[in-house]
């Protein structure tokens, strides 16, 4: 009967809110549920279960996701047995609340405990058994040691020539704004050769890009392994990377100003397959709001490894986080920041207006900046990033690019891919192309995007 009724309830959506961290955590709980007999589908209409993988980096990013989980209790109307969980960051942040505000969720499960999916699911449909009562909702929220090796099986989607893989959980900072280190723990490092082993089995199954993800990768095993040669472990984790046949480019993000050493610098110089590209969050470029926001490093130290990783590879690509607004910043502060933003002309940048996190230690800083203050700044800094952005994609025209191609495009007919530097490229393209790295020869620009034609001589299309 248990398994009747498994055959009649065993179709998953997972919906994912937030960062690569969150697709990655997503892939493995689909992998595993997989692995158990469910099947993974693309929509909630089509689902016995949706669970949710959430993000609390802002309270809206959690907004949205209780409001999507309260909007699905009107499955179970057509549906009893239909079940709805709720994973991830914002689980862990607000836990047994969460079943106040939502009387029909049936699953909690935090940041370490994403591999107990499957269990709780099967014992919940053997609960019910057909006609059995609703089982009691479960919530499990614990730290789990171990919890890092458990992100580590993907999907193998066909034709996939990306991939991310997580190489730690958690961070040790305490950025005033940041609720991370409450969400997702203390630093825990995979060991190496577990890493490296499953980048070979996605080179094995046609992957040709990785990117390595971690909170604060620069931390990565810092308190596991030894410093060799004077290598840093995350700098001797992207060595072993560089051997692996059949991977040709190596990403990752994020690293943290305080730990971007000489050896990285120079890992950029020895290590072909390493692109040409760094996410490095500045956050501010004004000492005085860097302190505030509890960020160990200044912005002659940020500006320090931009200017040495443009001496070793001239044509590096920059981009980075900020948050503007944030409390107590003044305009002569903001001003700094903008000078500095525009001095180093970011390729690319995730700008964020401050808004209050609950449970963080900024939440309670007084001088809070108008909102109406907050988008002016937005819109200073988006401006300066559209004019950086325009001219390095201008300075592009003419020239020819490596680029991957990694599919179809969303819209039309035509194919995408990415240069080293991580600029977007639409070209004409087949589907016997996906997977491999072509010349492109760039002819127009936006500020988003390249456009041009590959160079196929050669190439096998
Ligand atoms: S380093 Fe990054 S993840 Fe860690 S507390 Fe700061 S912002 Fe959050």
């Amino acid at each position: 009967m248990a398994f009747e009724l498994f055959s009649t309830m065993n179709r998953v959506y997972i919906k994912t809110y937030g960062c690569q961290m969150n697709e990655r955590d997503s892939e493995q709980v689909a992998s595993s549920l997989r692995d158990r007999g469910y099947s993974i589908v693309d929509t909630e209409y089509d689902a016995d279960v949706v669970l949710l993988n959430t993000c609390s980096v802002r309270d809206q990013a959690e907004q949205k996701a209780i409001g999507k989980a309260g909007y699905l209790k009107k499955h179970k109307k057509d549906n009893p047995n239909f079940l709805i969980g709720v994973m991830g960051c914002m689980a862990q942040n607000r836990g047994a609340e969460l079943f106040d505000r939502l009387p029909d969720l049936d699953l909690v499960v935090g940041t370490q405990k994403f591999h107990r999916v499957p269990d709780h699911l099967d014992n919940m449909i053997q609960s019910m058994n057909g006609q059995g009562p609703r089982p009691s909702s479960v919530l499990d929220l614990g730290e789990e040691a171990g919890s890092q090796n458990t992100i580590r099986d993907h999907i193998g989607k066909k034709g996939q020539v990306q991939a991310f893989v997580s190489i730690m959980q958690g961070c040790n900072m305490n950025c005033a704004f940041c609720i991370v280190p409450k969400t997702r723990g203390r630093e825990r490092a995979r060991p190496i050769q577990e890493i490296v082993d499953e980048v070979i089995g996605l080179a094995e199954s046609g992957v040709k890009e990785i990117t390595l993800l971690g909170q604060i990768v620069t931390s990565y095993g810092r308190r596991d392994f030894p410093v060799v040669n004077g290598k840093s472990p995350f700098v001797q984790l992207l060595e072993k990377i560089e051997e692996i046949p059949g991977i040709e480019r190596i990403r990752f993000t994020s690293p943290h100003p305080r730990g971007f050493k000489q050896d990285l610098v120079e890992a950029y110089r020895d290590l072909s397959k390493l692109c040409e590209y760094v996410h490095l969050p500045l956050q501010a470029g004004c000492n005085k709001t860097l302190r505030a926001m509890n960020r160990p490093y200044t912005k002659e130290r940020y500006r320090e490894i931009v200017d040495s990783l443009r001496a070793m590879v001239p044509s590096m690509y920059f981009s980075t986080d900020i948050i503007v607004g944030f409390p107590g910043e003044t305009e002569a502060d903001f001003n700094e920041t903008a000078a500095m933003f525009d001095d180093i002309a970011f390729d690319m940048a995730y700008i964020f207006k401050y808004s209050i996190r609950t449970g963080t230690p900024a939440e309670t800083m007084p001088d809070q900046i108008p909102q109406e203050e907050k988008e002016r700044r937005n819109q200073v800094l988006l401006d300066l990033l559209h004019k950086h952005s325009l001219a390095r994609n201008e300075g592009l025209v003419g020239t020819t690019e490596q680029v991957l191609v990694e599919g179809p495009a969303k819209k039309g007919d035509k194919y995408v891919g990415h240069t080293r530097g991580w600029r977007n490229a639409i070209f004409d393209a087949n589907e016997r192309l996906v997977g491999q790295l072509v010349d492109l020869k760039i002819d127009r620009a936006t500020a988003s995007t390249v456009y041009g034609d590959l160079v196929l001589a050669g190439v096998e299309a």
